[in-house]
Formats: structure tokens, sequence, C-alpha cells
């Protein structure tokens, strides 16, 4: 079954009659078409691709062998076209990601679809996005390889007197010369810095005793990595070798509880509750992690409140940090695909308390 065919089949378990995907990472998903500018509205047996003239030929090769190609123009723009479908389809309701389109869009549809229900609903493609076939899964560990390489080749400029903004334009020039993009602007913070979980690169520099945090990730074929690790600069005192360890204590027991069937906030808690052990349960100010594919911090999350149950075939991220103000932060993040065996983590850098150089 391809993905447009999981869609079909949910939209029927929904109740809904077709489904106009909006959001871009979903019409990758549903077409394979990486272009900017795309629209599918599906419903329970047809489907149609719409996007406008710069995309002709791209749609044609991605699309066309899956789906008919409609172009948009200025006299025949999307909703105009969605009106016709409408009618030769018989639909009298479609639904769309109540999160992503405008309001300015969603009048626009109003005026054209008279007497056709437009109705918000929550992504319908996001939970099935969740679960990776194979081919999906080789991709983010291949970002996953293209990121640990980034890492091994940046610790050479951890040292006295390199700038923040050194080690982040360093990440950004090695992925990009790999021919990989960037899943999301890289963090990179150091000294008391470090305590801001999503501070940017600065031009402090780096002086002996500065824990530095790295989160940064590589886009590979469209599938994210996302990695971060705390290291020290020359040397490392007592107070620091305790909270590394403790995080990293943290990060394995969430690892070990991200199993199959296992209920969000309980991996989450995992964590929590190893800090809690070293008291410092109330530095961890952030959810454990996110769910991983298209987008960095795509869909389900593993926080406190989450009620979501972890599936097989899911990549997650699992990153427990611990920030103190003045002091600085520590964050050890990894990405960890679940399979029916286990939990398997992607990213191979060491975790070991790094003193460099
Ligand atoms: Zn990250
Ligand atoms: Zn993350």
């Amino acid at each position: 079954m391809n993905n447009l065919q999981r869609l079909q089949r949910r939209l029927a378990d929904l109740g809904l009659q077709a489904y106009l995907a909006t959001d871009l990472a979903d019409v990758r998903w549903l077409t394979g078409f990486t272009g900017s500018a795309g629209t599918v509205l599906v419903a329970a047996d047809r489907a149609c691709f719409f996007t406008d003239g710069r995309y002709t030929i791209q749609a044609n090769e991605q699309v066309g062998e899956l789906l008919p190609v409609r172009i948009t123009t200025h006299d025949a723009p999307l909703a105009a076209q969605l009106a016709t479908l409408t009618r030769e389809w018989g639909l009298e309701s479609i639904a769309f990601n109540g999160d992503v389109v405008t309001v300015n869009t969603h009048r626009q549809w109003c005026e054209k679809l008279e007497g056709v229900e437009l109705r918000p609903v929550d992504d319908p493609c996001a939970a099935l996005r969740m679960v990776k076939s194979p081919k999906e899964i080789a991709k983010i560990q291949e970002a996953c390889r293209l990121t640990d390489a980034a890492f091994r080749h940046v610790l050479r400029l951890v040292q006295p007197g390199v700038a923040e903004l050194d080690i982040h334009l360093e990440l950004e020039f090695f992925l990009k010369r790999q021919g990989a993009g960037l899943a999301f602007e890289p963090i990179v913070v150091s000294g008391p810095r470090s305590a801001l979980p999503h501070g940017k690169a600065s031009e402090r520099k780096l002086e002996v005793g500065d824990f530095v945090t790295m989160d940064f990730g590589a886009r590979h074929d469209g599938y994210c990595a996302d990695l971060t690790r705390t290291v020290v600069v020359g040397r490392a005192d007592e107070r620091q070798r305790e909270i590394y360890e403790a995080v990293l204590a943290a990060q394995r027991a969430a690892i070990q509880a991200l199993r199959a069937g296992a209920i969000g906030k309980d991996v989450d808690a995992a964590a929590r509750s190893s800090l809690a052990e070293k008291g410092l349960e109330r530095y961890f100010t952030h959810g454990l992690g996110h769910g991983l594919g298209a987008v960095v911090h795509d869909h389900g999350r593993l926080n406190q409140t989450s009620e979501l149950r972890v599936e097989a075939a899911q990549v997650w991220t699992i990153e427990p940090g611990v920030y103190i103000e003045g002091f600085g932060g520590v964050r050890i993040e990894d990405d960890v695909l679940v399979t029916a065996e286990g939990p398997v983590i992607l990213t191979e850098s060491p975790k070991e308390l790094l003193v460099l150089p």
C-alpha cells in the first residue's frame, strides 16, 4: 500500500469524504514532489495534484505516474479548480489542516466552494507519517551518519579563543560540502550561555572550563537528523562531571523506556525520575523529545502530558538537559528508532564526557 492509499484508508476510518493536503511535508510524503508549491486533493478512490507553472515539468516527472497533475494559473487559481473538481467528484465536504491554512486562504475557498462544507481537522497524515518505511529509515540513518561526521570534524575547533560562531559556521560548511542541508539552524552555546537551551551562536570565545553545547543535524534527501553533545574546554571540575553523568544516566534510562507500547509521558518520566535522584529535575525545563522525520520537530512529543503510544518504526529524539543560570548547561540528544526488538540508537557520536583539546 502506498502512502496515498494509507491516507485514503485513514479518511474512511475518520468518516471524511475528502482531504486537501497543503502542508509541503505531507505533499512530499503523499506524492514524492519536492518543489515549494503543491497541493493534493484526496478523495476515497481518487486524488489530484496541483502546482503552478514553475513546476510543470518537475510535477509531471515526480507525480505524473501516480496522479493527474493540474497547473494553477492567474485565471484558474486553486480555489476555482477545486470548485470544478468538487462538482465533478460530487463532494459535499472537504477537510483541511486547521493548523496551517490561513484565514485569507480559507476565505478564498469559501467564496469559490459555495455549498461545500470546509472542515478544519488535525492533520490525518501526521500520525501515519510517524511510522516510517524502510526507505525512510535508511534516509534518516544517512542523515545521522553525516551528522556524526560533522561532530567529529568540528571537535578540533573546541579550544580556547575560538568563537561559538566559528563552530556554527564550520558545522554548516561541513554539512553543505557533503551535499547535505541543515535540518535547522545549529545551536552553539558556551560557558554561562550553555544554560540557554535554544541559544544562538554568538561572538563569545571559548575559555578553559567552559561547557560547550552543540545541537545540529543534517537534512539528507528530505529527512532530518538531530544531535546534541556537550563537551568541556580544557578541564572539567567535579560539579560539571556530576551534572554531565546525571544527564547521561537520565538519557540512557529514557532510551531504555522507549519501547513499542510505552506511553509518551512514561518515557519522559524515566528521564525525570533519574534526574530527581540527583536533585536536578527542576533544572530540566523542556520536554524529553520529539518525532523526527521530514521536519526536525515532526509530529509527536515525549513530555509530561504526552498520552501518545510509541510504535515500532517510529523515530524519536531523546534529549534531556540540565540548565543552571550563571553556571551553564548540559544536553545529550540522540535519534532513536523503535523496533520490535527494542530501541536502536541511530546517532553514534561518543557520549563519555569529552574534555578538549
Ligand atoms: Zn536538537
Ligand atoms: Zn531535538
